[in-house]
């Protein structure tokens, strides 16, 4: 277990140092902010549709290791993926990090994602995990209101 712990943690470690899908997207058609006040993480979610496929995203703002590891992770998660599909892995992922809900397989279809686990052992960084997640769902439906986790 310990083993695994520590490769997890060099994954966050490499996804905050080096974010994927870092940066503005030009030509988005959906643009999302978001802000976890509990810690102080920023995000800013673009993404770039074709039809009800989610053909780009970019993210990019500033915050604890936790909301840039998991923003870059669910870049990666959900770039070519649909819509319908990017909201079922936000819901998989929710039950990972809160541990609620868990849906049968969801380690199966959450990969990588998975490396977000242990912040179900503390309740106050499940909102930077999740700021992105709730972030993108905002943009994916169009709302103006900036994402509050508080
Ligand atoms: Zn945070």
């Amino acid at each position: 277990m310990s083993d695994l712990r520590d490769l997890y943690q060099e994954l966050i470690v490499d996804h905050n140092r080096r974010p994927r899908n870092f940066g503005p997207l030009e030509d988005a058609d959906r643009r999302a902010e978001g802000h976890n006040p509990l810690c102080g993480d920023r995000v800013t979610v673009y993404v770039k549709l074709d039809g009800e496929r989610i053909a780009d995203v970019r993210f990019e703002g500033a915050g604890c290791a936790i909301s840039t590891a998991s923003a870059s992770l669910m870049t990666l998660a959900i770039k070519g993926k649909t819509v319908a599909e990017a909201e079922a892995l936000f819901a998989d992922f929710h039950g990972l990090v809160t541990g609620h809900d868990e849906q049968p397989d969801a380690l199966e279809r959450l990969g990588k994602l998975a490396v977000l686990a242990g912040v179900r052992e503390f309740p106050s960084r499940v909102k930077c995990a999740t700021l992105a997640w709730h972030t993108l769902n905002n943009g994916l439906h169009g709302e103006q209101a900036p994402v509050t986790t508080e």
